[in-house]
């Protein structure tokens, strides 16, 4: 049985959803109560990938961080994936995740030089308040090289398992 080690990077502004997402994927459940995550956050998932294949995921949120910040090298080693978290009702979320994405694409990169595989997460979809439309989060995402993007609500679970499970198929084609 193989079994792959996936170092994955959960990045975005502060309160779009982050450790929500990492708590619902890895336990299963929502917690409605804020909680300020001080420090890096790293979770474990297993999972039975294929027949002769599981994937041990770690996941490794960002926490702590209201706006954009250059982060340290230190937290990029490594890493195979990318989920990159904003809300569909914050424009200021979304905009940060150009300057994520670039910190992103200048301090991390696979073995071979390529940049890491990185899913863009328009979360909070069950909000009646847009702040983005689809359109620019679709011309957004494909401008700036995201693997895809998603509408997520960690709320009402929805494409949590399915996104990560798109963003992980990714990560063993281009390892
Ligand atoms: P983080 O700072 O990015 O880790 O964000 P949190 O996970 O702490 O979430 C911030 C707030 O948004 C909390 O009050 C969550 O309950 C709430 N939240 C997270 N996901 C959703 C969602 O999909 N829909 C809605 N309506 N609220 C959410």
């Amino acid at each position: 049985m193989a079994e792959h080690l996936l170092k994955i990077l959960i990045i975005g502004d502060g309160n779009v959803g982050k450790s929500s997402f990492v708590h619902r994927y890895v336990n299963g459940q929502f917690n409605k109560m804020y909680k300020m995550t001080v420090g890096v956050d790293f979770s474990v998932k297993l999972l039975q990938w294929t027949d002769k294949e599981k994937v041990r995921l770690q996941l490794w949120d960002v926490a702590g961080q209201e706006r954009f910040i250059s982060m340290t090298r230190i937290y990029y080693k490594g890493a195979l994936g990318c989920v990159m978290m904003f809300d569909v009702g914050s424009l200021s979320s979304f905009l940060s995740c150009r300057l994520w994405k670039q910190d992103l694409d200048n301090k991390a990169m696979l073995p071979n030089g390529a940049s890491i595989p990185c899913i863009l997460l328009a979360n909070k979809a069950d909000l009646a308040e847009r702040a983005v439309s689809s359109e620019n989060i679709d011309s957004f995402s494909r401008a700036n090289g995201f693997v895809t993007w998603m509408e997520t609500s960690v709320k009402e679970n929805r494409n949590v398992g399915e996104s990560m499970r798109r963003l992980v198929q990714e990560i063993l084609m281009v390892k």
